[in-house]
């Protein structure tokens, strides 16, 4: 079973998880519906915004010459007349105007070819125009009203007329009439468009710009082509494959478009990047709290279980103290009225009562030792010892119990090999007592266990073997922690605090050393604790003042045997 299944073995946990779950789950669909739509809506918003600002720019061209033509050209109709026609000049000279070739007026007669007179700057005077492209312009836009005034036309109310069929030499017009509403004539003005081009487009678009673009925006590209599709102007090289909107001008020039490009991305490739970075934050923080979720639930588990294994702890405890408490006090009871009288008896009891005895003091031992761990106050001292002989010493202790239990004990050792070790005898002595008694315990109906120290390589690795109940191999990795206990199978039949692995585990730690488990349910467990020798630290020791030479062990010493 994985770890997450097992997690939500309770459904408490499940309904937790899901009751938070959903409500996410729910909230990031709508997020995703919500940000489609707003994905959409930008992309519209944004093309919006690239058409306002060509119209913008269209207007602004159309203010720059509408009103100005307008005040510019309105020359009285009383100057339409042969001798007076020079007075325009008085006209165009107050008019300060921008960007024109040419102030022009053109009288019309019915009788004669009519007169043509271009005003000149330097003199302020009207002249007849030399021959030029100009000129012949003129000529051609004027022919219709010509026509009109032959023919008597009235017109209703004289409006500027933009007259554009040579694009290097445009013409806005104001048609002039007499009383009757005839046409006597025209006042012009030829339109510079080098100056359109070169000074009133660039002004034009680098004012806007910043009035409709922002932030990412502020890369756009306008470019305006001319009737055959030149390029006339562009604020940046611009790209034949990409325009976002385009549109012609509207007063003149109407046959050149202008068109722009937005920003780095096109309004689609905007509206999409920024559908897909939201949807990536959101699920980022859909993420991020499913992960946050797991872990509150997950502590809140480990929390639980804690809670449970401490009282379990206690109960345990409890009993342990409080059972053989009870045999001493009536064995001691009986021993101290003199009711038992039987030497064999007396001696039986008397060793009852330091079994237990050294049981009770190992279990407090673990429970103070345990206490310091948990307080980080542990604190071992250290001394170079031979693990063989303390193997002895804890093997010692034990004896009599397996002999009352009926235990067999193998120990095996190699001979000469030099198992000194740098350690806590106290501590290591606990550890090693603490897995014999594991064994003695979890041996189920077997009677059999073996002891082993020897070397391997650099470390001393002592074993204890035995052929036991065994620990399921999902458990073999949490037994080590404090107050575990396996909870299936014969483990219930024996009563423990589930400390003693934990302190064995922290005592191998503290020696630089590591605690293993080997084990097949019903076949019995190996524990080994692996110590670096002394020899392979010689330094660390000599520092620590120890003497840096102990004789090895004899050869074929002997463990205690039961
Ligand atoms: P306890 O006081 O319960 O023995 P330990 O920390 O010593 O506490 O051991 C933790 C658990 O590991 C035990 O409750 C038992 O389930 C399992 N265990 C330890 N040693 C053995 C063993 N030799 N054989 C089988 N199970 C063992």
């Amino acid at each position: 079973m994985t770890k997450i299944a097992k997690l939500f073995r309770g459904r408490k946990l499940w309904v937790g998880f899901l009751m938070a779950f959903l409500p996410l789950l729910l909230t990031l669909v709508l997020q995703f519906f919500w940000l489609r739509r707003l994905e959409r809506t930008s992309e519209i918003a944004d093309k919006a915004i690239l058409k306002n600002f060509l119209e913008a720019v269209t207007t602004e061209v159309l203010y720059a010459y509408g009103p100005v033509a307008e005040r510019t050209l309105d020359v009285p109709s009383a100057n339409f007349t042969r001798d007076q026609l020079e007075r325009s000049a008085a006209t165009f000279r107050r008019s300060q105007v921008e960007g024109v070739k040419v102030l022009f007026v053109v009288r019309f007669e019915q009788d004669d070819e009519g007169t043509v007179l271009f005003y000149d700057p330097r003199t302020e005077s009207m002249e007849p125009p030399p021959p030029s492209d100009e000129a012949r312009a003129v000529t051609v836009a004027c022919a219709p009203w010509r026509l009109m005034n032959d023919n008597g036309i009235e017109i209703d109310s004289p409006r500027l007329k933009v007259e554009e069929r040579d694009p290097e030499n445009r013409i806005i017009l104001n048609p002039i009439l007499d009383e009757t509403s005839r046409v006597v004539g025209v006042a012009g003005m030829v339109l510079d468009t080098a100056w359109f081009r070169d000074h009133l487009l660039p002004a034009t678009v680098k004012a806007l710009i910043p009035r409709f673009f922002e932030g990412e925006n502020t890369g756009v590209v306008v470019s305006v082509r001319d009737e055959r599709g030149h390029l006339r102007f562009a604020t940046d090289p611009p790209r034949a494959d990409r325009e976002d909107a385009s549109r012609p001008f509207s007063f003149v020039f109407t046959d050149w478009r202008i068109s722009v490009r937005g920003g780095t991305m096109t309004p689609e490739q905007w509206a999409r990047t920024s559908f897909a970075f939201n949807m990536g934050l959101s699920l980022l923080a859909g993420i991020l709290l499913t992960r946050v979720m797991f872990l509150a639930l997950r502590t809140a588990a480990q929390e639980m279980k804690l809670s449970r294994m401490k009282s379990d702890f206690v109960s345990n405890v409890s009993h342990e103290l409080r059972t053989p408490l009870a045999s001493i006090r009536v064995f001691g009871e009986l021993l101290h009225l003199g009711r038992v009288r039987a030497p064999e008896k007396v001696q039986e009891y008397g060793e009852y009562i330091e079994t237990e005895s050294r049981r009770l003091t190992q279990l407090i031992e673990n429970i103070l030792d345990f206490a310091k761990i948990e307080a980080g106050q542990k604190t071992y001292t250290y001394e170079i010892a031979d693990i063989g002989e303390l193997l002895d010493a804890t093997l010692h202790t034990f004896e009599m119990r397996l002999r009352h239990e009926g235990f067999a004990l193998t120990c095996e050792r190699a001979a000469g090999e030099d198992l000194r070790a740098r350690v806590d005898r106290a501590a290591l002595g606990q550890a090693f007592h603490n897995l014999l008694d594991n064994a003695v315990n979890y041996s189920g109906e077997a009677r059999r266990i073996d002891v082993s120290a020897h070397r391997d390589g650099n470390a001393i690795v002592v074993s204890v073997r035995d052929f036991g109940i065994g620990i399921p191999r999902d458990e073999q990795e949490k037994i080590f922690d404090r107050f575990h206990r396996v909870g299936t199978g014969l483990v219930h039949d024996v009563r423990g605090s589930g400390l003693g692995l934990s302190i064995v585990h922290h005592v191998a730690a503290a020696h630089g050393g590591r605690v293993t488990v080997a084990s097949e349910p019903g076949r019995g467990s190996t524990f080994s604790i692996r110590l670096p020798a002394w020899d392979a630290a010689p330094a660390e020791a000599t520092r620590a003042g120890e003497p840096a030479e102990t004789p090895p062990r004899a050869e074929g010493e002997a463990c205690p045997r039961s």
